[in-house]
């Protein structure tokens, strides 16, 4: 009976423990993270259906929210309150050189607990470029990504527009960066209307079962859907699995040097604006 007791309470403190795990406090209608997964890089492994077929972890109705070309004012703040709403987590593929014009919103997007990964400096076709100016724009980026973070993102990379150069590929193998495709892409940068972003996620999703979903915090029609298509995630049944790296990506020093002289003007100091001018008290306006 003793024992009965102890299996029984264990029981429910694993069950509670689940259920507090998706659940949003005061908010019964969130979609909340069902699942956080942990990903070992190590040989850097390739998911997402649409181009590499080795890890499929996830079960029906699980999704995974991908959100690429940030940071970017006013739509990564407008992404960021609606996860905040639903208690979701995302993955936030980020081109360097907004990491280094925006670095207070990248921070914000790692202190409200996404994961950050990198998506080259400029956004370049790596398919159309030397193999050494495309390694430099995987470096720099995640370089670049890092100082505007603060702090070493996840050994997570998306190729821009889905270009992977098999030698590239290779590459990020022998960094042990993983790279992620998708399996529903939202083509959300060809929509105006939120309904829109939202009626082609869903469409897709329903086609699929589940899947890493691609879509751009850079857009603001997608910004605008966000509440909408979480509300409507949560709606249908899908649950939410939220993406972590076992160990954060280890940058090159020489890249580390290279991003920081993109933020040396000639008067410059190698610091953000936030670290060189802080207000120190604002008064009542009258
Ligand atoms: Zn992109």
């Amino acid at each position: 009976m003793r024992i009965a007791t102890t299996c029984a309470l264990a029981l429910s403190a694993v069950l509670a423990g689940t259920a507090a795990f998706a659940d949003c406090p005061g908010k019964p209608g969130a979609l909340g993270v069902s699942r956080t997964v942990e990903i070992d890089t190590t040989g850097g492994p390739g998911f997402g259906f649409e181009q590499y077929r080795m890890h499929d972890f996830l079960l029906l109705k699980e999704v995974v929210l991908t959100f690429d070309d940030g940071p970017w004012p006013t739509n990564t703040h407008a992404v960021l309150d609606a996860l905040d709403a639903h208690c979701a987590k995302a993955t936030f593929f980020i081109i360097g050189k907004h990491a280094l014009w925006h670095p207070d919103i990248l921070k914000e997007v790692g202190a409200r607990g996404h994961t950050v990964g990198s998506h080259t400096w400029s956004h370049a076709n790596l398919r159309k470029l030397k193999a050494d100016k495309a390694r430099e724009e995987i470096e720099k980026g995640l370089s670049a990504v890092k100082l505007g973070l603060g702090r070493e993102p996840a050994p997570f990379f998306r190729f821009p527009y889905l270009q992977d150069p098999k030698d590239q590929v290779a590459y990020l193998g022998s960094r042990n960066i993983a790279i992620f495709s998708h399996d529903v892409d939202s083509f959300d940068f060809k929509y105006r209307k939120p309904e829109d972003v939202v009626k082609s996620v869903m469409s897709k999703l329903q086609k699929h079962g589940k899947g890493i979903i691609l879509m751009h915090d850079f857009q603001q029609a997608t910004a605008r859907a966000m509440p909408q298509l979480l509300s409507e995630l949560k709606a249908q049944g899908y649950k939410l699995v939220h993406m972590k790296a076992k160990a954060p990506a280890a940058t090159l020093a020489e890249f580390d040097e290279i991003a920081k002289a993109e933020i040396k003007g000639p008067a410059g100091t190698g610091r953000p604006t936030s670290s060189v001018v802080r207000t120190i008290s604002a008064g009542q306006s009258k």
